[in-house]
C-alpha cells in the first residue's frame, strides 16, 4: 500500500493497523507530513510492526520503482483517460500481478485525493462503490476496503471453484489480444487509426469486466482469426478481378 502527501499522522497509523488485519505489510509512505508520529504508533495499536517497517518516498515513482502493477484509488470518477475498477476486479488485477512483480495500491492525500499526473502512473483507477452525494472516505477506511478485497480475492484463488477448471486469461495474453484487436478494427475501418484511443479503452474497460477466462479468449482470438481469413479472401478476390 503506497500512501502520498498523508497529511495527518494518525491516518498513517490507522492504515497500518487495517493492513495488518488484512495479512498486508508492506507500508510506503511518500512525503508523508509527519512521520514517524506518536499520534502514529498510537493509532496503529498492535500494529507497530507494520509501521517500524514502512519505507519512505521522496517521490510516488521511487515508492513505484520495483511495481508491476499498480492501481490508483479515488473518490471521484474522473475522465474515460483511466479505466474505472470496482474493489474486487481491481484486487483480482493486483494479484495476477502480484505473480510476477510487487502490486501496488496508491492511496492520495487526504484533502485533494491524487493528481493526475499520479493517477498517469498507474494502470487503472479504484474506485469504492459509495453515496454518490458523499464518496471521500477516510483514507485509512480506504485501505481497510481494498485491504480486505485482497484478502478476498486471495481466499477466492487457494479454494478452486465448481469453474476453476477455466483460469482467468492471463494479463499478457490479453494484452496480445488487445493488440490483435486493434489491428482488425483498423483493417476492418471500424477503428481510425489516427484517433484510436477512445474505443479501445473502453473496449479494454468492457473485457476488464467480463474478465475472460483462458478458453473464452481462446474464442475470441479464433474469432479475430476468422475474420482475418475473410479479409484475406476478400483481398484475393479483389486481386483476382480487378474493377
Ligand atoms: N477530495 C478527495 C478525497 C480524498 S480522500 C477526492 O475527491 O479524491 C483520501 C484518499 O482516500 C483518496 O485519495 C483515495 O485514495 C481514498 N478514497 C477515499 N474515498 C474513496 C473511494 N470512494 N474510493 C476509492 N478511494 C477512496
Amino acid at each position: 500500500m503506497v500512501l502520498v502527501d498523508t497529511s495527518h499522522p494518525g491516518n498513517i497509523g490507522a492504515a497500518a493497523r487495517a493492513m495488518k488485519t488484512m495479512g498486508l505489510a508492506d507500508l510506503r509512505l511518500v512525503r508523508p507530513a509527519r512521520f514517524p508520529a506518536a499520534e502514529a504508533t498510537a493509532r496503529a495499536s498492535g500494529a507497530d510492526g507494520v509501521l517500524a517497517g514502512a519505507r519512505v518516498c521522496a517521490s510516488l515513482d521511487e515508492a513505484l520503482q520495483d511495481c508491476g502493477c499498480a492501481i490508483a484509488t479515488s473518490a471521484r470518477s474522473r475522465t474515460l483517460a483511466w479505466p474505472e475498477l470496482t474493489p474486487g476486479a481491481a484486487a483480482a488485477k493486483l494479484l495476477e500481478g502480484a505473480q510476477e512483480a510487487t502490486s501496488a495500491v496508491v492511496f492520495g492525500p487526504e484533502r485533494s485525493g491524487l493528481s493526475n499526473a499520479e493517477l498517469d502512473r498507474c494502470e487503472a483507477m479504484l474506485r469504492i462503490p459509495t453515496d454518490p452525494d458523499y464518496s471521500s472516505l477516510n483514507v485509512a477506511a480506504a485501505v481497510q476496503i481494498v485491504g480486505y478485497e485482497l484478502r478476498l480475492a486471495c481466499a477466492a484463488a487457494q479454494v478452486p471453484t465448481a469453474a476453476a477448471d477455466e483460469q482467468p486469461a492471463r494479463l499478457e495474453d490479453m494484452q496480445r489480444f488487445y493488440a490483435a484487436l486493434e489491428q482488425i478494427l483498423v483493417e476492418i475501418d471500424f477503428l481510425d487509426p489516427a484517433n484510436p484511443r477512445l474505443l479501445l479503452r473502453r473496449l479494454r474497460r468492457l473485457f476488464n469486466r467480463a474478465r475472460p477466462s483462458d478458453v473464452e479468449l481462446n474464442i475470441l482470438r479464433g474469432i479475430l482469426t476468422a475474420i482475418a481469413r475473410q479479409g484475406e479472401k476478400a483481398r484475393a478476390f479483389r486481386e483476382r478481378n480487378p474493377l
